[in-house]
């Protein structure tokens, strides 16, 4: 297991998608893909590919930092709670 050091700040902060736990813009991509961690409460969140609120199904483009992290129907968060 290699310990990559997720604690080091870059100097060029981009606000990213909410997390659905504390509100808090820190939802950053992990090294699993589909996978996110919020660096401020340090839930963990997977993307689903089925909306949790509609059942709608997502086209989930999973290029990096653009992912698609809402619903396109009902606009609900894709992001569910590991
Ligand atoms: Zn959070
Ligand atoms: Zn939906």
């Amino acid at each position: 297991m290699d310990g990559e050091p997720e604690t080091q700040q870059r100097t060029s902060v981009d606000l990213g998608p909410q997390c659905p736990s504390c509100g808090e813009p820190w939802l950053r991509p992990t090294n699993l893909p589909g996978r996110y961690r919020c660096v401020y409460c340090l839930h963990r969140f997977e993307l689903t590919s089925v909306c949790p609120n509609c059942g709608e199904h997502s086209t989930i483009v999973r290029m990096s930092s653009t992912a698609i992290l809402k619903c396109n129907n009902c606009g609900d968060s894709m992001l569910q709670a590991v």
